[in-house]
């Protein structure tokens, strides 16, 4: 892997971190955006970066000063890929903006470009006509938190060049992350594929009166010896987006169980603003939820 310029499409709540994160890592980094304002926003959450960055992988202050260094920012495409070995797409899950998205990229981008996918929902597949090379492209997924959630899912398609593919995994490896390659096409990747079959069971045992949410969590916990249980993972993901997901599933199914559900989320958690972690209550109160109790599990 002889990758140097790496581009960042897509400066939101993934691209950011990404961008810090493979600075940091000493590639010369281009940011793209769709437009000045957002990137100025962009370069005011690098600040916020720097902090955590201090906190939890004490960086120094001249490990940081060179991060900035690092960064260029932009918002014309074919000035953002003009030298890139590597384009990181973070742009909207919306395969309509995706595909468009690609499909402007591939007149301006060098026939050397790789273009990865950071897509969470969508497969490769999906886009690789659009790319203009696709034995050049496949998904690069990361997690929210990526300096200290630092897995990188990386998953070809069926035509992914496999020396490509190598590449792609040695970059994960060079900023720092936890490279996790997939054999094949997966929707939902290796994560998701075991995480939300856990949380929606976790949920239809609430939904069905089974147990409590501490009940079903302390069960988990004690017997697997996992640090968190379902309940304070939905907190962690965010009970909106636990909402949305299965509000679509109620709709696409109309299976019972999911329509309590949605009413049930919506009426106790949605509707009274507890949507987890992130506004101080959503099944366990914060900053000091039970489940950290140390008599938890006695
Ligand atoms: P976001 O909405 O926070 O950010 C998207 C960014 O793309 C915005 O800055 C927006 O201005 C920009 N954008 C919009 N249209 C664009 C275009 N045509 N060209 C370039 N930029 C454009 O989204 P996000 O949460 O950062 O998600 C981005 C991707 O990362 C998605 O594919 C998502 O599935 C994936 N992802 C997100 C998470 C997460 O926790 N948020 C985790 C893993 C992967």
């Amino acid at each position: 892997m002889n990758y140097k310029n790496i581009t960042i499409a897509g400066s939101g709540v993934l691209g950011y971190q990404i961008a810090f994160q493979t600075a940091f890592h000493g590639f010369n980094v281009t940011v793209y955006d769709i437009n000045d304002t957002v990137l100025e926003k962009a370069k005011s959450k690098f600040k916020s970066m720097c902090e955590a960055f201090k906190k939890d992988l004490n960086a120094t202050e001249q490990e940081l000063d060179k991060t900035f260094e690092n960064l260029r920012y932009t918002s014309d495409l074919a000035d953002a890929v003009k030298d890139a070995d590597l384009l990181i797409e973070a742009v909207p899950e919306n395969p309509k903006i995706k595909i468009d998205f690609y499909n402007k990229l591939a007149k301006v981008a060098s026939e050397k470009t790789v273009f990865v996918t950071n897509s969470s929902t969508l497969l490769p597949s999906q886009f690789a006509d659009a790319t203009g090379r696709p034995s050049k492209f496949l998904a690069l997924h990361f997690a929210n938190t990526i300096w200290i959630h630092n897995t990188a899912e990386i998953m070809g398609h069926a035509t992914t060049d496999p020396k490509v593919f190598k590449d792609v995994v040695a970059f994960a490896k060079a900023i720092g992350m936890l490279a996790l390659p997939l054999n094949k096409e997966q929707p939902g990747y290796i994560l998701n594929s075991l995480l939300v079959p856990l949380l929606s069971a976790a949920t239809n045992l609430l939904i069905s009166e089974v147990a409590t949410p501490e009940i079903i969590d302390k069960t988990w916990m004690k017997a697997t010896g996992a640090p968190l249980g379902p309940f304070a993972i939905l907190d962690v993901v965010g009970i909106t987006t636990v909402y949305n997901i299965n509000k679509t599933a109620a709709e696409n199914t109309k299976d019972e169980l999911k329509i309590k559900t949605v009413k049930y989320l919506k009426e106790n958690f949605i509707d009274k603003n507890k949507l987890g972690v992130s506004t101080g209550e959503g099944f366990y109160k914060y900053p000091n939820p039970t489940y950290k109790n140390s008599d938890f599990l006695k």
